[in-house]
This record gives structure tokens, C-alpha cells and sequence, in this order.
């Protein structure tokens, strides 16, 4: 057998990271720990370490690591063929387009464009909007849509977007679930410039912040008015995580094309551009779009799976009931560091009164749980759908030794 040496090396954790760091464009920094395998919720490091997995790879493993359909279905199209082009078709990437149409109620005519990863698809869902007459995008302040020169221009974070200036011209950020904000950029586009808006339904980068379904049903009625695409990025809160196949569905809110990734394939690289009716489909013919990898059957056969087994265990009230439990569970502490939680299903923010966050999730990976700290105020919790109730009550017991421990 042929394989990574890491099962057999004798080398420590620390001497690994040096290796990596001569290897490896910094543009991560030091990583956390070398890690060897999964399995559930839990992961180990080289060292042996067991950690629970709250993370789930950034709302990726949404099926959690190692599971058995997952393993099983791989290693069968693996066994039948990884990759052909989009030269040619197979039968999961038919199945796969099929099903992501049914479970959003997508009318005909609706269609999928297949990536292997959110950022293009946010670069397919970009260059659509360059097919209609305009030229102007709207975002939001916070946003975040992915880090290539595409994206990376709707993404709001300046440090991501400063070094790369230029950046593609056009985009506006706007004050975050602001209406009279909206109102007043679609009143001020009387040439009618403005091509789409981009919203995440819950910013996920950002700290996990909702849009209002108020603000995105103002969205929707805007965008049609002014003749303007709706595109709701779903990479982080689609397939099930927030509760619902897509958190779009929860508001009552159809846009006119929507991106997925993250959890979409249980962490087998994949992306999707789901352009809904036959106007906004006929944006992008034949020859104007392609991908070498995306759609290819390995990475459909895998998230058919992941669809199959939310389905048949019901994974989507199961995140909004341990969501919910979470919730009331950390609440219960009644922890004066904490802020009251938000987000919807199991993609979790927790407010800190300080700004300790990446402390916090310092401590907790020493503890032996995975969170993570998009920004100095919020730890996010992205765990894995199978997650038990006791998994997650172990991690809230140990919330507030692990405050404890940092500085006052
Ligand atoms: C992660 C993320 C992206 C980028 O996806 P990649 O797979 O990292 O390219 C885009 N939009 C949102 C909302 C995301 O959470």
C-alpha cells in the first residue's frame, strides 16, 4: 500500500508543522494541528487526540466524517469512474441537477451549472449577471461571496479586497438589513444599471447574522420591480444546515438563481449554480461558461448520498431541534460573557460581551472541542448534522470553564 506516511511517521505534531511551513504558501498561517481522521463528530490529530467537531470543516461534513453510506457510495462510482468532461454526461450528475430543482420547488425551465467549489460558483452566478444589459452589482456590508478576483469584489471585508485592487468595477456594499437603504440604491438607479443583488440569507462569515425575512421579501419585490436579478448565496446555510433544504424556503422568498456548496457533497469538493425559470437559464448559452472537474460523477454520486441520508434520517429537523436546544442549553447558562445566540439551525453564533473569541476557541481545541471565531465578538458553531444531543451538551458544559480560563 501506497498512502500518506503520516499513519506510520513517528514525527511530532510540531515537527510536521515545520515541514508544512516550508512547503506551504502561508496564506492560512500556522494551522491548529495536524490532523489524521474522523469519524461521527469527532476527529484526531497525529498525536492522538480526540476533538469534537463542531466545526464540521466550516459547515462542510455535514453528514460528519467517515460516515458509512458516504465511504460506500465514493468507493463505488470511485469503482466505476471518478471523471469523464463535461464532454459527456453521467447518470448522478443528471440525478443530482434533477433533484436540487425538486427540492426547491425550481419551475421549469430552471436549470444547474455544476463547480467544485462556492467561489465559482459565485463566478458562474457573477458572469450571469453580465448577460443582461447591466452592468451593476449590489452586496452588503459584511458579505462574503469567495476570494477570487470575482468574488472577492462583492465580498465586503477589506483586507481581503485591498491588496488585489482593482478589483472588477461596479459593486456597491450596502448597510446591512437597511430597507430604506435598498429603497433609496434601486430609487437612485433610474438608468437602470443595477444587474443583481447578492444576499446571504444568514451571513456565515460575518458572524452569523440573518437577513431579516422582512428585508429579504423587500429584496424580492425591488429586484422584480426594477427588472434586476436576486441571487441568494447558499454555500454556507444550503442542504439542510439552517433547517431547511435552502434558508430561502423559510421566507417564502423564490430568488432568481441561488449558488450551494459547503455541505453539499458531506466534504467531497463541489459547487452549484441553480438558475430558477427559463428567462434567467437562457442568460448563459452554449460555449459561455464551462469547468473541467465540475459535475463530474464522482463529487454527484456523493452528494445524492448526502441528500439521500438527510432525507431518510431526517436531518433537517434534527438541525432545527438540536439548533433549537443549543440555543435554550447556552441561554440556560445564563453566562454574563454570553449574548443571546444567533442563527438558525445548526449554523450557531455566539456573541461574546468581550472580544475573546479566538481565545475561546484557543482554549476550546485545547479542551478538545473544534469552534471557530469569524470575528473577535462571535464564536460560530457549524457542527455536523448527525450530531447527538449529548455531543452538543458536552460542549455547553464545558462553555463556561473554558470562559474561565481567559483573561478578565
Ligand atoms: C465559503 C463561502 C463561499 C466560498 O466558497 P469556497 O468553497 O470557499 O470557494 C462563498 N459564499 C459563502 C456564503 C461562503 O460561506
Amino acid at each position: 500500500m501506497t498512502g500518506p506516511t503520516e499513519f506510520t511517521a513517528q514525527l511530532t505534531e510540531s515537527a510536521w508543522l515545520d515541514r508544512y511551513a516550508g512547503a506551504l504558501l502561508p496564506v492560512f498561517g500556522r494551522p491548529q494541528r495536524v490532523l489524521s481522521h474522523g469519524a461521527g463528530a469527532h476527529v484526531w490529530d497525529v498525536e492522538g487526540n480526540r476533538y469534537l467537531d463542531l466545526l464540521a470543516g466550516i459547515a462542510v461534513n455535514a453528514l460528519g466524517h467517515a460516515h458509512p453510506d458516504l465511504v460506500a457510495a465514493i468507493t463505488a462510482q470511485a469503482g466505476r469512474a471518478l471523471h469523464y468532461s463535461n464532454f459527456f454526461t453521467s447518470l448522478p450528475q443528471i440525478e443530482l441537477a434533477e433533484r436540487l430543482l425538486r427540492l426547491a420547488d425550481a419551475p421549469p425551465g430552471s436549470a444547474v451549472f455544476f463547480t467544485n467549489s462556492g467561489t465559482e460558483a459565485l463566478e458562474a452566478a457573477i458572469k450571469l449577471t453580465r448577460r443582461t444589459d447591466r452592468v451593476r452589482m449590489l452586496a452588503v456590508e459584511g458579505a462574503f461571496h469567495g476570494r477570487s478576483t470575482g468574488a472577492v469584489a462583492l465580498t465586503h471585508k477589506e483586507a481581503y479586497r485591498a491588496p488585489f485592487a482593482p478589483l472588477i468595477p461596479g459593486v456597491a456594499h450596502l448597510p446591512f438589513n437597511d430597507e430604506a437603504a435598498l429603497r433609496q440604491a434601486f430609487a437612485a438607479d433610474t438608468d437602470h444599471q443595477i444587474a443583481a443583488l447578492f444576499l446571504e440569507p444568514v451571513q456565515g462569515e460575518a458572524g452569523v447574522l440573518a437577513v431579516d425575512p422582512g428585508y429579504l421579501r423587500l429584496a424580492r419585490d425591488l429586484t422584480r420591480e426594477h427588472g434586476a436579478l436576486l441571487i441568494l448565496d447558499e454555500v454556507q446555510t444550503g442542504v439542510a444546515r439552517t433547517g431547511d433544504w435552502f434558508a430561502f424556503q423559510r421566507d417564502g422568498v423564490l430568488p432568481d438563481a441561488f449558488t450551494l456548496a459547503k455541505g453539499l457533497a458531506g466534504g467531497v469538493p463541489i459547487g452549484a449554480l441553480v438558475t430558477i425559470g427559463s428567462p434567467v437559464t437562457a442568460l448563459l448559452s452554449a460555449g459561455q461558461h464551462g469547468s473541467t472537474f465540475g459535475g463530474n460523477p464522482l463529487a454527484c454520486a456523493a452528494a445524492l448520498t448526502v441528500l439521500n441520508v438527510i432525507e431518510r434520517d431526517d436531518l433537517m429537523t434534527q438541525a432545527r431541534v438540536l439548533g433549537e436546544h443549543l440555543k435554550a442549553a447556552i441561554a440556560g447558562l445564563g453566562h454574563p460573557d454570553l449574548g443571546p445566540i444567533r442563527g438558525r439551525g445548526l449554523l450557531l453564533g455566539i456573541p461574546l460581551r468581550r472580544p475573546v473569541a479566538a481565545e475561546l476557541a484557543t482554549a476550546a481545541l485545547a479542551a478538545g472541542f473544534i469552534v471557530n471565531a469569524p470575528n473577535p465578538h462571535t464564536v460560530r458553531l457549524a457542527p455536523p448534522l448527525i450530531l447527538t444531543t449529548q455531543e452538543a451538551d458536552s460542549f455547553v458544559a464545558a462553555l463556561p470553564g473554558l470562559l474561565e480560563e481567559l483573561q478578565p
